[in-house]
């Protein structure tokens, strides 16, 4: 296998650039995250890092184009979260929770307002960091009904917001550090007049430019943690007042008749307002799933550059190269094949608008989180990117060996990111409940037609066959879970014990659902894209059956024996692949400081 020297082919360079961004942009933004964001000084305090990491997002935010122009124009956004990413997870995070989680609220919701305007030129010319409080640390599915409320103060005009108890605390924020300034987008249950109107978002100044916390907002600092190294805290809020301008209203109003005044919103209902107010979660998906590729394409670069040249003792053939081994040189491909797989994802994240993008949630009916109902399918690739690279990343981590693991922290870190984000932006297991269900219930789903098959002869490197394999597999599942839930609910099962007895085909029915649409993504893209991308996205999708392979046996839809071809037309794309291996890399085009040997192991 050739090592990372390789001179990517135009064809693969021109596909993993993409062409929604012009060289110049895509310079500044590669600019706005230069190379010495990639390491930290030794050294440093806990505190210490993480003043650093917010050191840097200001440096990045004042060097990248203006916020509203990036969350206007989603490839350069996710272009910059990409490279926060590749070079600090924890970076990438506090970025992600800056740019989408905060300011895009603001923007969003307080269009055409006045109040929130100290905010937003706070968080513009980052003097003050947006942070997020959304999740409620006691109760699972906190999202879907947060028990801190905003509750109108016809006195003032203004509102008070309150957390009713401990479990009902913020938590995780990202708010400890005592010195960094905060500016807080709280989701609150809205109270007026006595009744519950739903869930709206708050504009809250949680620490001063000094860091210092006003009254009525407690922050209380978790304890260190190594995961993904952010300033983790529980917040609550007693009884903090805050003006009627902080309520970013979406074009709701409290007016008129009496003191009170009158409540009305344009969204109709608490559940509609529900999925207005997590409209901003495309955003974040776009950013997470683009991310997952970045950090893929990265851990599939360190890879071959652990693996190329190595040699081995292993007594059946001493000093064999390691890629010279099925399993090292499968993982390597794989991963590289990974990496591309999700670029192509990624880039079709990118490029799709939704209804949720114009304020209004076309998804199903949700029973376990508000995200399906923004848009059931970029949740659902979200799930699936997150899942894809934490499988990647951890493989490149092992198969990288001690080196993977002591001599540098990035795989570590990348595998902290890819956990983190499988419950964060929207937890993976909950999207795929939501989306079993819809799929259970035709709500706004029609089953994929496998058309009559399989095509071609049932050849494995035909992508008809991928599609065919993949949609037939889908739709049966997809008919037995519907099955199984009619037929407990026509027993007398109630809602809970009809898809509690289910949740294990639930999970993989939309698992499957996902596969298909990254196979389908990925057939389009060789349809569109040069013809090095071939065995590369080939090898890919023989690595995703191989993965569905217990569910295309228990459905039927491949007979014993499938998994015997899948693995030889393994073989044949890897041995296609391997010497272009170096090639796939280097179209990645890594920062050295992500493929270079670690200096003090340099022992080549
Ligand atoms: C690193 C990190 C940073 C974060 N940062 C922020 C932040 O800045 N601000 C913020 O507001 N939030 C943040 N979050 C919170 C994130 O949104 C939540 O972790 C996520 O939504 C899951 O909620 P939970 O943690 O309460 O877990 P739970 O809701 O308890 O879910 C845990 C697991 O329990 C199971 N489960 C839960 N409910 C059900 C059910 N009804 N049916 C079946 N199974 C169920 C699922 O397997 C699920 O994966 C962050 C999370 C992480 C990991």
């Amino acid at each position: 296998m050739d090592t990372l020297n390789g001179i990517a082919p135009d064809g693969l360079l021109g596909f993993v650039r993409g062409t929604s961004l012009d060289a110049k942009t895509r310079a500044r933004l590669a600019e706005a995250v230069p190379d010495e964001f990639f390491t930290y000084p030794g050294g440093l305090t806990a505190r210490g890092h993480q003043e650093l990491t917010y050191q840097r997002l200001r440096r990045a935010g004042l060097a990248a184009p203006p916020a509203p122009e990036l969350l206007d124009d989603p490839p350069a956004l996710c272009a910059l979260l990409e490279r926060a990413a590749i070079a600090d997870p924890a970076l990438f995070h506090v970025m992600l929770l800056h740019y989408t989680l905060a300011l895009g609220p603001v923007l969003r919701f307080g269009a055409g307002q006045d109040g929130p305007r100290r905010a937003r030129e706070d968080m513009e010319s980052m003097a003050s960091f947006g942070t997020l409080l959304m999740t409620e640390v006691g109760r699972s599915n906190s999202h879907l009904s947060p028990r801190t409320v905003a509750r109108h103060d016809p006195a003032t005009g203004g509102f008070v917001l309150s957390t009713p108890d401990a479990q009902a605390a913020k938590f995780p924020t990202s708010t400890a550090h005592p010195r960094v300034p905060k500016t807080a987008a709280v989701y609150a249950t809205l109270v007026h007049g006595g009744r519950e109107h739903g869930v709206f978002v708050f504009v809250v100044a949680l620490r001063g430019p000094d860091g210092a916390v006003p009254p009525g907002v407690r922050i209380t600092d978790a304890p260190e943690t190594t995961g993904l190294q952010v300033d983790y805290a529980a917040v609550r809020l007693d009884d903090l007042h805050v003006p009627y301008e902080a309520w970013l209203r979406d074009g709701a109003s409290i007016q008129g008749a009496g003191a009170e005044g009158v409540f009305h919103d344009p969204a109709g209902s608490p559940a509609a307002r529900l999925t207005r107010s997590m409209g901003i979660a495309p955003a974040v998906w776009r950013a997470v799933i683009s991310a997952s590729a970045a950090i893929t394409r990265a851990s599939a670069g360190m890879l071959l550059a652990h693996s190329a040249g190595r040699a081995t003792l292993g007594r059946l053939a001493p000093r064999r190269p390691l890629t010279d081994y099925r399993n090292q040189q499968e993982a390597v491909l794989g991963a590289l094949a990974s990496g591309y797989a999700l670029t192509a994802v990624a880039v079709h994240a990118q490029a799709r608008r939704t209804s949720a993008d114009a304020g209004d949630g076309g998804g199903p009916d949700t029973a376990w989180a508000p995200w399906s109902a923004v848009d059931r399918d970029l949740a659902l690739l979200k799930a699936a990117a997150t899942t894809q690279a934490q499988e990647t990343v951890s493989a490149c981590r092992v198969h990288s060996g001690a080196p993977g693991f002591a001599a540098v922290e990035r795989l570590n870190a990348y595998r902290g990111l890819t956990h983190a984000y499988m419950n964060a932006g929207g937890d993976n297991e909950l999207i795929l409940y939501d989306t079993a269900r819809a799929m259970a219930d035709l709500d706004r789903y029609a089953p994929p037609d496998p058309g009559a098959g399989p095509p071609d002869g049932g050849d494995l490197d035909s992508p008809a066959v991928w599609l065919f394999l993949a949609r037939d597999t889908e739709r049966r599942m997809r008919d037995r879970l519907a099955a199984r839930v009619r037929a407990a609910a026509g027993s007398g099962q109630d809602a809970f014990t009809a898809w509690n007895g289910n949740l294990v085909l639930a999970a993989r029915t939309a698992a499957a659902c996902a596969d298909r649409l990254v196979l389908e993504i990925c057939a389009a893209a060789l349809d569109a894209g040069p013809a090095e991308l071939r065995p590369v996205l080939r090898l890919h999708a023989l690595n995703l059956l191989d993965r569905r392979a217990a569910d295309l046996l228990n459905e039927g839809v491949a007979p014993p024996g499938v998994l015997d071809e899948v693995w030889a037309a393994r073989r044949r794309a890897c041995d296609e692949l391997a010497p272009r291996a170096g090639q796939l890399a280097a179209a990645f085009e890594l920062p050295a400081a992500i493929t270079a040997p670690t200096a003090f192991l340099d022992v080549r």
